[in-house]
């Protein structure tokens, strides 16, 4: 048997059992040996009886505690336990509640930041969908008290009203797509398809836009050949639509946005670049996080939901590559990032 816990505790209190019944009994008038074979009778009869009393109770307990603590924890900070065996059981019970203390405070400090996190989400989505709300609400009334009699007025809050209930739309299924992504629900399709087909297509849908600014957009291709990729095209549709969006968006009048494919071996490259205002240096780091505007006091009808550069981000990340923005106030900006080149049989 091994010197654990309930021995070592039956023997010192054998010990002193032993020293006090040896006294006592003196006093009694008992003489040597008898007084000292009386003493060791029952020290030995309280010792086993100890012994078996704490083993069968209080240690065996205390082992059920640790084992129930030890299968709590994960399984990582359960194998660091090591020499279990060896320690006492108190030793393993602190051991255990120690190791069980720490795992629950990263518990709580992981839950208290997607509090904080999930807050900040609600204050800004109830933000994000505030003014077009309060504008819609804003043209109906005014319609409904009376300005629809004046025609002019009529088609102008009408009008008003449709490019807000566009903008919530816009909003509404960005959020959708956020919450996709971000509930890891969100699946790639991968598919072989031309880059080069995929990206003038979005520039028919971005030619209106572009017109309106006399922005021209230029597809420029560093070889000949096609750019075949292996890719989920839906979700770099819509990559090339916010970038290309965005250049459009905070383009200059007369400017020029202009996609690059180049080569990179393994990979084909894609750049975005524009002539527009262009990001300072201490917003380009931030640019890609949900919600972030450069300029705060910007009409939330020539912005977008704040969301565009996030969804951009999670989907190249999606696909295992990096997005990476450079810029210069005042010359403009590039985005860029790179694509699985697809092999002959996918
Ligand atoms: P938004 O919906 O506001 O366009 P994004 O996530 O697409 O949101 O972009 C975040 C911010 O980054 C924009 O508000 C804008 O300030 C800045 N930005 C994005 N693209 C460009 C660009 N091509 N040129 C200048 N600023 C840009």
């Amino acid at each position: 048997m091994k010197w654990s816990d309930p021995l070592r505790l039956s023997a010192y209190i054998a010990t002193i059992i032993i020293l006090v019944s040896t006294v006592t009994l003196k006093m009694m008038g008992y003489k040597y040996p008898n007084t000292f074979y009386a003493a060791l009778i029952i020290s030995v009869c309280t010792l086993v009886s100890i012994f078996l009393f704490s083993h069968y109770t209080v240690f065996k307990k205390i082992q059920t505690v640790s084992d129930e603590i030890e299968k709590s924890l994960s399984k990582k900070k359960k194998n660091k336990m090591g020499d279990f065996d060896e320690k006492s059981s108190l030793d393993v019970l602190n051991n255990a509640v120690n190791r069980l203390i720490k795992e629950k405070a990263t518990e709580i400090d992981t839950l208290k930041e997607s509090e904080k996190y999930r807050r900040e989400f609600l204050g800004n989505v109830a933000h994000e969908l505030r003014s077009p709300i309060f504008n819609i609400q804003g043209y109906v009334h005014t319609l409904l008290e009376g300005a629809m009699e004046d025609e002019t007025v009529r088609n102008k809050f009408l009008k008003k009203a449709a490019n807000n209930i566009d903008l919530l739309s816009d909003l509404v299924n960005d959020l959708v797509t956020i919450s996709l992504i971000e509930s890891g629900e969100m699946m790639l399709e991968h598919t072989r398809f031309s880059l080069n087909e995929l990206i003038k297509e979005v520039m028919d849908l971005e030619e209106t836009q572009a017109k309106e600014k006399d922005i021209s957009l230029l597809l420029k291709t560093e070889n000949t050949e096609v750019a075949y990729v292996f890719a989920d095209k839906q979700k770099i549709k819509q990559v090339l639509l916010n970038l290309i969006n965005n250049s459009v968006k905070y383009g200059k009048e007369e400017g020029a946005t202009t996609i690059t494919i180049s080569d990179m071996n393994t990979e084909w490259g894609i750049e975005v670049s524009d002539n527009g205002d262009g990001i300072a240096a201490e917003h380009l780091p931030r640019i890609f996080e949900r919600f972030y505007r450069v300029d705060k006091n910007r009409e939330r009808s020539e912005g977008g939901s704040g969301l565009g550069l996030a969804i951009v981000k999670h989907f190249i990340e999606a696909h295992k590559h990096k997005i990476y923005a450079t810029s210069s106030v005042g010359i403009g900006s590039i985005f860029s990032f790179s694509l699985d080149k697809a092999k002959e049989n996918e």
